[in-house]
């Protein structure tokens, strides 16, 4: 067997990557450790309207409810409603969305081998465990979208992410406020570093959290399910229970000669909300172009590093500074940006300007529209760099 381009793993990144691989004209096989696309899920299935348009997916029967805002709440309770003007994201089915993008791939040409894991590799080829089986098959370019764990970033011995929180969720029935609305918790004692969530679907919610590693996340799951708003709302049972790393601060170097990291792999995250979908679309596409040209001997791999650096870098350098500037805060300090996200001339802002893909254009907003200062009193002067 011998490819253009051989793509690790057949997540959203990988499905991307190789549909744009094939589309530039490069013969490509898909590989997928699992026997079945999507499966274990990983993930909250949160993802915004532009996620989709990237991934050329706008509608489909994985869209499992519309969301319009958020209800976030500061560690003394103090409730905010960030209210979009219109639907600004979905509650997917992982498993459905990411059997879709995989077909979408197989349209365009793509081969597709399932149970095939990715064991190692050698000039021109790779070594892999199919169906039980040890064996090489020949590639020029190899693309590692195969996770968190990237055994082939470890493999073409590139650097790993800056930065891993742990992640914790299960499905439950569950009454929400607004089921258009996600509701946010906040709180040390809760998700230390980052925050739990609540995303309605269908008389249901995916609960749950992610947090700077340390002690084991179940503790604190257990802690958000005794928070006041979620027992009122939680109907009791569990099902779907998830556990996962998210990977924040993309290495230094993301490609080599002949290899390239894409998605989880190469911390293409967002560091303010764990979303890893709608970067790592973004970056796929710019891998799976590429890749190809690099497999004809058009230019070299550097290009994938320039390009998506290009498009996403600037966005994910801010996120990781927002994201260290609001995971040093005490309670206390939590308590006060929320009063102060709830004035209602920053309410409006947040409605004209918040993007859950780009977090850095409101913060621009919020810098310029006169409250620079308390932002620095409450954020630190690492704030006065941002912008
Ligand atoms: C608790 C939690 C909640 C999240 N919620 C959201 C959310 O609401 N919205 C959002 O956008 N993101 C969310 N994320 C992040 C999101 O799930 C990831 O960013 C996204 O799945 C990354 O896609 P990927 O294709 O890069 O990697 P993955 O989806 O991890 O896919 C990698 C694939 O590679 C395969 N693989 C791995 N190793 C090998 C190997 N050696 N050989 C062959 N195949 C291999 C795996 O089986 C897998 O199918 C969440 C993450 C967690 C942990």
């Amino acid at each position: 067997m011998k490819y253009d381009v051989i793509v690790v793993g057949a997540g959203p990144a990988g499905a991307m990557a190789a549909k744009y691989a094939a589309i530039n004209g490069a013969r490509t096989l898909l590989i997928e450790e699992h026997a079945s696309i999507g499966s274990p899920v990983q993930c909250t299935g949160l993802v915004s309207t532009k996620a989709l348009l990237e991934c050329e997916c706008s509608e489909g029967n994985f869209i499992l409810s519309k969301i319009r805002g958020a209800f976030v709440y500061s560690p003394s309770g103090e409730e905010v409603c960030v209210r979009g003007k219109d639907i600004k994201a979905y509650v997917i089915d992982r498993k459905i969305f990411d059997r879709t993008l995989v077909e979408s791939a197989v349209d365009k040409g793509v081969n597709v081998l399932m149970r095939t894991r990715f064991i190692g590799m050698d000039a021109g080829k790779i070594s892999v465990i199919s169906n039980g089986e040890k064996k090489e098959i020949e590639g020029n370019v190899i693309i590692g979208a195969d996770g968190i764990q990237s055994v082939v970033g470890r493999a073409a011995a590139l650097p790993k992410c800056k930065k891993f929180l742990s992640g914790i969720q299960f499905e439950a029935p569950y009454i929400p406020k607004d089921p258009e609305y996600v509701e946010i918790f906040t709180g040390n004692e809760i998700a230390p570093g980052f925050f739990g969530w609540a995303v309605p679907f269908s008389g249901m919610a995916r609960i749950g959290l992610a947090k700077d590693p340390g002690l084991p996340a179940i503790k604190y799951l257990e802690k958000l399910l005794k928070h006041p708003i979620v027992a009122s709302r939680y109907r009791g049972g569990r099902t779907e229970h998830v556990v996962g790393g998210i990977p924040l601060g993309p290495p230094q170097k993301t490609a080599t000669d002949r290899v390239l990291l894409v998605g989880d792999a190469a911390g293409q995250v967002k560091p303010t909300s764990g979303g890893g979908v709608y970067m790592g679309a973004v970056c796929a596409k710019i891998a799976g172009e590429v890749a190809a040209k690099t497999s004809r001997k058009e230019g070299g791999l550097s290009e994938y590093e320039k390009k998506w650096r290009n498009a996403v870098g600037k966005e994910l350098e801010i996120g990781m500074l927002i994201h260290k500037s609001i995971g040093k805060l005490t309670n206390d300090n939590l308590n006060e940006f929320v009063s102060f996200l709830n004035k209602p001339d920053i309410r409006e802002l947040m409605t004209e300007y918040g993007d859950m893909d780009h977090p850095s254009v409101f913060m621009q907003k919020l810098i310029l529209s006169g409250n620079k200062m308390q932002l620095i009193k409450l954020f630190g002067v690492a704030f006065k760099t941002l912008f």
